[in-house]
């Protein structure tokens, strides 16, 4: 214990090979929780950003490749020290802490400490790689086994650590890890053990990321290629029979959004759902707030209480948050709202009204917008009704004014206000280093914000691509010098990811 009275703790954990989605459920819990996490090159930048926890300190441990005793000295008593505090403390690695890792020698420096620590096991390039090469690591007609070995000799040791002649005759595949610079090395050994020159090879580079490359070639032509191609670290090569099955099973690499990097930025949103399509096409989705929203307590609530309305009218999902947080502050619930139709604009609305009140949107109209409301509201009469609408502050107009000239009277309360959020700036940085090339923008107020985390970074407002969920948020968009190069039709997520997947095909057939 000590002074803070909490126990240090430290979790070594694996971060995958690179897409955000290979990390395990307890390696994100672990960094959730910790107060510090220690990363090195081979964390995942993606990985990174997907995982923004407030106020958490992360120091980059930087060590690449040879680097010797000294730097993990420090690191391991960084990592003790840290913990000695009374820290949460997150050693996040590539693939698995524990295969080429040194997860072995930080884990023992924690035993010798007396600190308590667990292994998060993660998944490992070493099947990472080969399986979005399309390549099965063991396959029933080729091989029964598979070796893994470094590539990588400490120079100056005369005989190799590992026994190449006796691999070369196992009638394994051999995955080489760390084995792109003494690449002319290691192959050589393999021909000299008697495994034929043609033995094809694969060269995976940055394996599960946007960058991913494969080059398949023989163990005679390793190096060749390897230069030809200017393969470079982290890359793995996998060496066997088993590289032809490529030729039916590579996916990742073929994919028609490959190298997409996509944004949604509203801030609680199903977001991911609308853009789950793209993301089967191969695109990646990275989720970049850009703005938040701040309720406004105290007239929603009065009105509430006031009970002068007939009919309740609600826009966003931001809308039934507010009307949620009023009801819970005058101590009321979704019973007092008994017998009021209720109106949404959309599906997402209504959905969010089921979920957080367990309410059913009496009208949902057609056409999700302001004016699809409107007409909708036309159609059914709403002469003499009263309604109560929690709005963000300086809403748009039209629907109160519409449904004033249809003869209601209208009860417009600002529930909420949308401001900038204050980690846009940075979230947006990484998603830019992770090779964004389009955002999705949902509002005026996304945009800009958008075009001020732009201006801060330095970079030019049309930098990237972006999709705007309907006419109005475009055409504020363009007015801010966005590159708005898709309007969503309908004006939903969904319609916004389907109009981003036409654009893309469309782009890509013409190119
Ligand atoms: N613990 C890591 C390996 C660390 S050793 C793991 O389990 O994956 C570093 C080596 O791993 C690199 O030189 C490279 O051979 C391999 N590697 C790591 N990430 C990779 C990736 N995304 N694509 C290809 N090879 C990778």
């Amino acid at each position: 214990m000590t002074e803070k009275g909490r126990r240090g703790f430290v979790s070594l954990v694996g971060g995958g090979p690179g897409a955000p989605g290979l990390m395990t459920l307890h390696g994100r819990r672990a960094i959730e929780r910790a107060d510090v996490v220690l990363y090195d090159h081979l964390a995942s930048p993606a990985l990174m950003a997907s995982l923004q926890v407030e106020g958490q300190e992360r120091i980059h441990v930087g060590k690449t490749a040879g680097a010797g005793l000294h730097a993990q000295n420090a690191i391991n008593e960084l990592i003790v020290q840290r913990a000695a505090r009374g820290e949460r403390v997150v050693r996040l690695k590539g693939g698995d802490p524990c295969v080429f890792g040194r997860g072995g020698e930080e884990a023992a420096a924690c035993r010798q400490a007396g600190i308590p620590f667990e292994i998060v096991p993660g998944v490992s390039s070493v099947s990472a790689a080969p399986a979005y090469a399309g390549i099965p690591v063991t396959h029933r007609e080729t091989n029964s086994g598979y070796t893994v070995v470094t590539g990588h000799e400490r120079e100056g040791d005369a005989t190799s650590r590992v026994d190449w002649e006796e691999l070369a005759r196992g009638g394994r595949s051999i995955v080489v890890l760390m084995g792109v610079l003494q690449a002319s090395r290691w192959s050589e050994a393999l021909l000299k053990g008697g495994l034929p020159g043609q033995t094809p090879v694969a060269w995976i580079q940055r394996a599960t990321t946007p960058a991913q490359r494969t080059v398949v070639t023989t163990l005679a032509q390793v190096v060749q290629a390897r230069d030809e191609h200017e393969i470079r670290a982290p890359a793995i090569a996998v060496v066997g029979d088993v590289v032809h099955w490529r030729d039916e099973l590579a996916w990742f690499e073929n994919r028609p959004l490959r190298g997409q990097v996509i944004a949604t930025t509203r801030a609680i949103s199903d977001d991911r759902e609308a853009f789950a399509p793209l993301e089967d096409e191969g695109a990646i989705l990275l989720h970049v707030p850009l703005t938040c929203q701040r309720p406004l307590e105290g007239s929603l609530d009065d009105a509430l209480v006031d009970r002068s309305y007939t009919d309740l009218v609600v826009t966003s999902a931001n809308g039934v948050r507010a009307l949620s947080g009023a009801l819970q502050r005058r101590g009321l619930d979704s019973r007092d709202l008994a017998g009021v139709p209720i109106w949404a604009v959309g599906p997402g609305t209504a959905r969010a009204l089921r979920g957080s009140l367990g309410l059913r949107a009496d009208h949902v109209p057609d056409v999700h917008s302001a004016a699809g409301l409107l007409a909708h509201a036309a159609s059914h009469g709403v002469q003499g009704r009263s309604f109560l609408f929690p709005a963000a502050a300086a809403a748009r107009r039209e629907l109160p004014e519409g449904l004033l000239e249809l003869g209601a009277t209208v009860q417009e309360v600002a529930a909420y206000e949308t401001v900038a959020d204050p980690m846009a700036t940075v979230r947006l940085e990484s998603a830019l280093a992770q090779g964004l090339t389009w955002i999705a923008i949902a509002s005026p107020s996304a945009a800009d914000a958008l075009v001020d985390a732009l201006n801060t970074l330095g970079h030019k407002p049309d930098r990237l691509s972006v999709g705007a969920v309907g006419p109005t948020t475009a055409r504020h968009a363009r007015g801010r010098g966005l590159a708005v190069r898709a309007v969503a039709e309908p004006h939903t997520m969904a319609g916004l990811a389907a109009t981003i997947m036409s654009t893309l095909s469309t782009s890509e057939e013409e190119s």
